[in-house]
């Protein structure tokens, strides 16, 4: 498969900093990747996603919500995802995997596939590796998941193989159906060859486990046979202890094929990112900056930040004093606070904002240091100030 070009600039230990060229143009890595469940990132326009102060090169969209409502029809009619929603830039989807498991006793796993509820219209759903490729053909993202097992975290050795067995045959028959698909051009993000580019969608495939890390590398062994143009580990950040989480990283990450991209899904909070990094990932997605936005946490490069905090209700200072964002530039705690306990809708926006602002901008310092050869030295530094919980 060539539908991606993953190259590798620089390196530092295991962090790696490169460029990952999608049929929708080139994307820095490391790199975070906004999540826009149900075709929005919420509370936040595409202009700002794609200005300056952000500069999203890629987002999330997310398959079984997508599938649901408005449904594939609705989004074939409009010539796939990204013109439904107005974003030109690169789209990677999940393969509702996750979603479906999160659904926890509403839903009956078979060889076959996952039956469950619609949280929308409580219909009878039906989603297996044939219908995830489908979908996700018919959205049209430029980066496709297998359909995949999430295994609890805490779930026994056995019980954890057993998914992680059934995660291989799926992926198996994800690349088959993937395949098919791309060869009967049901794509519809498809897009005209230029500069060496495919024009065909991206498969990734993915690493299960939970916190066994001799069924983890099972599930690498396996994965990395069946081949794949990237692949993520998940299954993490699903209750565990974080400890279990680093584990896996550790243990897993540096032993990814080195010239493919490495995707950590869903995991997490800056720190997180920042040593996932130094452990070999080059791609991350979390609803944190987001949802935290709307609740009223900021992240900073002090500390998380609570707006809602009595402390701030004079306070003229900026969310975050070594933030450049236009939320920063402008406007002070004591207004974001005022507007969070006045229930004003602003207060989510700019939240959001801002936290979007300090993710991507953390991951551009992480690429700079990897390239400078100063990336120990960021990370020291970047964990060192975030104790300071805010002030
Ligand atoms: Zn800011």
């Amino acid at each position: 498969m060539n539908s991606l070009r993953f190259e590798i600039q620089a390196e530092d230990g295991e962090a790696r900093a490169g460029v990952l060229t999608t049929r929708r143009g080139p994307i820095e890595t490391p790199v975070f990747m906004p999540v826009g469940t149900a075709g929005t990132v919420k509370g936040i326009r595409f202009e700002e996603l794609e200005s300056e102060d952000l500069n999203a090169r890629i987002i999330l969209g997310n398959t079984y919500h997508l599938w649901l409502r408005p449904g594939i029809d609705v989004i074939k009619a409009a010539g796939g995802l990204h013109r439904f929603i107005g974003w030109e830039r690169a789209l990677l989807t999940d393969s509702g995997g996750f979603q479906v498991w999160s659904l926890g006793a509403l839903r009956k796993i078979s060889e076959e596939g996952t039956e469950f509820r619609s949280h929308v219209d409580g219909s009878l759903r039906f989603l297996s590796p044939e219908v995830s490729m489908d979908v996700q053909a018919a959205l049209g993202s430029d980066i496709v998941m297998v359909f995949d097992e999430c295994a609890p975290g805490a779930a026994s050795h056995e019980e954890t193989e057993r998914s992680m067995q059934l995660t291989t045959r799926w992926a198996r028959r994800s690349k088959t159906a993937f395949t098919q698909l791309q060869a009967e051009g049901a794509d519809t993000g498809r897009v005209l060859d230029a500069a060496g580019l495919s024009g065909s969608q991206a498969l990734f495939g993915i690493v299960q486990g939970a916190g066994h890390l001799d069924l983890r590398h099972h599930s690498l062994e396996q994965t990395v046979d069946i081949g794949f143009d990237g692949y993520a580990i998940g299954g993490l950040s699903v209750g565990e202890e974080k400890q279990v989480m680093f584990d896996v990283i550790d243990e897993i990450a540096p032993k990814m094929p080195k010239d493919a991209p490495r995707y950590l899904m869903g995991v997490g909070t800056p720190e997180d990112l920042v040593e996932s990094v130094a452990r070999g990932v080059d791609m991350f997605d979390c609803v944190l900056p987001t949802r935290n936005g709307r609740t009223g946490q900021a992240f900073t490069s002090r500390g998380k930040l609570n707006i809602k905090n009595a402390q701030w209700a004079q306070d003229s200072r900026p969310l975050d004093q070594s933030c450049s964002c236009s939320v920063c530039r402008r406007h002070s705690r004591s207004y974001l606070r005022h507007l969070y306990m006045s229930g004003e809708m602003l207060a989510s926006i700019l939240l959001t904002h801002h936290n979007l602002a300090f993710f991507l901008d953390t991951m551009r310092g992480v690429r700079q240091s990897i390239r400078s050869g100063d990336f120990p030295k960021f990370r020291r530094e970047f964990t060192e100030r975030l104790s300071a919980n805010g002030e």
